[in-house]
């Protein structure tokens, strides 16, 4: 059987500029062809990718549904109101913004809201686990403002929230962080509003890895803890590239006013509709189930992992992540990674807890479950994963080509088993 052609799905793209199309055409067959662990990526549904690429593109909106600086906003105040009630029911808030462009300026909008240039805030450090935008140097957060950060015990790669208390004690923030980009196991967010109460905190929940997992009842939610809840979309909440935030009653008005006109303009409409498809869709049971499924994937993955002698930090999972330290496998992460591309796996490298290497070449390795599970591949293929990944881990160390291309031809049967949505040629 020949391959489709994919220029086919976007003609009129095709037609005005076939370079790009090739590469959108290209870009769908990898994504088609691939096992993508990336534990912050996966597939969206059709009816999401459709939502995204619509005329709500053309219009501006800055301001709020009711309150705008345009006018010809019959549609678009439905819309963005849609999303934002979606988002208060589904996580039960008092208040939901939809606006943020993504993950990282929703949580500058943050900053904003309640902090001057030069205040103190904690969270987690980037290479223990945490976001840039959590107070780490290089980013805004860390130059405008005083970054402290917590990070993992040696022993037990978790948090120590007695660690934290010191810290908060000590420092005094006026913003506290939780949540990160690499944490595998589930977070306390009781502890730490305890810990935000005691030195009169504001606590930010940064849920952007796990929104989905919160959203399918997978992971606690921390909405009765937080005072601030910050997520993308884009991640395991399966909807577009973006972000919302939500809160108590009592912040509504600072968290908005910084979002607009603090920080951003004319709000993505088509954005907004396609976080409006997604919010529905994650409210159904069948989302909780996928939700559960990550889980319980990423679980089984971390046991066949460790079965072959993995180092896992924390020993395992409570969520869709599963952080690899390959210093036994005397490998370093990025060579793994790179292996592991070539054979049609895709995971990126990342620092470890303590690592001894430097961030640009660090020691570990970071995969996920979200997008496989969203293909509908089951616990029961995760010991052909785990083989997968030990064999290329192995033959990166060897220089073992003949091995990465078995490999690649292994994973390419599997995702033709199991089509991707989204990319209905399979
Ligand atoms: C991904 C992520 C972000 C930032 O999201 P972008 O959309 O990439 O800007 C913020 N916080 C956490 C914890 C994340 O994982």
């Amino acid at each position: 059987m020949s391959a489709p052609d994919r220029t086919d799905r976007h003609p009129a793209l095709a037609a005005a500029d076939p370079e790009i199309a090739s590469l959108v055409a290209a870009e769908e067959q990898l994504q088609a062809d691939t096992l993508r662990l990336i534990p912050s990526e996966n597939y969206v549904s059709q009816a999401v990718l459709e939502a995204s690429g619509t005329v709500l593109q053309n219009k501006y909106s800055e301001g709020y549904p009711g309150k705008r600086y345009y006018e010809g906003q019959q549609n678009i105040d439905q819309v963005e109101a849609i999303a934002a009630d979606r988002a208060r029911a589904l996580f039960g808030v008092d208040h939901a913004n939809v606006q943020p462009y993504s993950g990282s300026p929703a949580n500058l909008a943050v900053y904003l809201a309640f902090l001057k240039p030069g205040d103190t805030v904690l969270g987690m450090s980037l290479p223990m686990g945490g976001h840039l935008t959590h107070g780490w140097g290089v980013s805004a957060t860390g130059t405008w403002f005083r970054g402290v950060g917590y990070g993992v015990r040696r022993d037990t790669g978790r948090v120590d929230l007695d660690e934290v208390r010191d810290l908060a004690l000590a420092e005094r923030p006026k913003l506290i962080f939780c949540g990160g980009t690499a944490v595998p196991r589930v977070i306390d967010f009781a502890g730490f509003a305890e810990i935000a109460r005691e030195v009169g905190a504001v606590l930010v929940a940064d849920i952007a890895h796990i929104a989905g997992l919160v959203a399918g009842g997978a992971h606690p939610s921390p909405v009765p803890h937080a005072d601030v809840v910050s997520t993308t979309t884009h991640k395991t909440l399966r909807g577009p590239r973006g972000a919302m935030l939500m809160c108590r009653e009592e912040h509504a008005r600072a968290i908005d006013r910084a979002v607009f006109p603090g920080l951003q303009g004319g709000p993505h409409n088509q954005t907004t509709a396609a976080i409006a498809v997604a919010l529905r869709e994650a409210a159904t049971p069948e989302f909780g189930g996928y939700a559960h499924q990550v889980v319980a994937n990423a679980r089984a993955l971390g046991e066949q992992l460790a079965a072959r002698g993995f180092d896992l930090v924390s020993g395992g999972t409570d969520n869709h992540l599963l952080l690899i330290d390959l210093t036994g496998r005397d490998v370093p992460g990025k060579v793994a990674a790179k292996a592991l591309d070539r054979a049609g796996i895709v995971v990126n490298y990342n620092t470890v807890p303590y690592d001894p290497r430097k961030p640009f070449d660090p020691s570990g390795i970071r995969i996920g479950t979200p997008s496989l599970t969203s293909r509908g591949i089951p616990e029961s293929e995760m010991a052909a994963v785990a083989e997968w990944i030990d064999r290329v881990v192995t033959a990166a160390r060897t220089g073992d080509e003949e091995t990465v291309t078995k490999v690649r031809a292994e994973v390419k049967a599997l995702m033709d088993a199991y089509p991707a949505p989204g990319l209905p040629l399979g």
